[in-house]
């Protein structure tokens, strides 16, 4: 079954500072995955390298439903470019029947409890990560510096 990945997990230098977070455990699974790349911040147009952003007044899914916005650290707002980043990230699960995504943790996209929202708890969804979610497509979020073991059984378990 396809799968969609974050980017940079691979090792795509697509990171805001032109940089990658390559995780070596997804590599070594890559030939046994399908995986289906996806930087949902280049898919909605931004550029690489680009002024990193966050979240405020909520979180991704607070975005979605415009109650939040995403302000690059320049204080322009990038709101729409992350949200058709999302729209087109789920257009590809739609095309290739994906519903699982291994997405990069820490990140206004793709994280699922990252820090760079405003919330209660500090943390929240990326707005990728959000959109996904509410589609149905279930999500390993994975540090690039942390262990990820047994990526396979997880996925499958998912
Ligand atoms: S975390 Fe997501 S949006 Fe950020 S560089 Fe990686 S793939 Fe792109």
């Amino acid at each position: 079954m396809p799968v969609l990945i974050s980017s940079c997990l691979l090792g795509i230098e697509c990171r805001y500072d032109g940089g990658h977070s390559r995780a070596e455990e997804i590599i070594e699974v890559a030939e046994k995955i399908q995986f289906i790349p996806i930087c949902p911040e280049q898919l909605g147009g931004l550029s690489t390298p680009r002024a990193p952003s966050c979240i405020v007044k909520g979180d991704g899914e607070g975005v979605l439903s415009g109650h939040a916005r995403v302000i690059n650290s320049l204080g322009k707002d990038v709101t729409e470019a992350f949200i058709k980043g999302a729209q087109e990230s789920l257009k590809l699960a739609r095309l290739t029947g994906a519903t699982k995504a291994i997405l990069k943790n820490k990140s206004p996209s793709c994280g699922l409890n990252t820090p760079y929202c405003e919330t209660d708890t500090g943390y929240g969804l990326g707005v990728t990560a959000a959109l996904l979610l509410t589609a149905g497509i279930k999500i390993i979020e994975i540090n690039p510096e942390g262990k990820n073991k047994d990526v396979i059984e997880k996925l499958r378990l998912l």
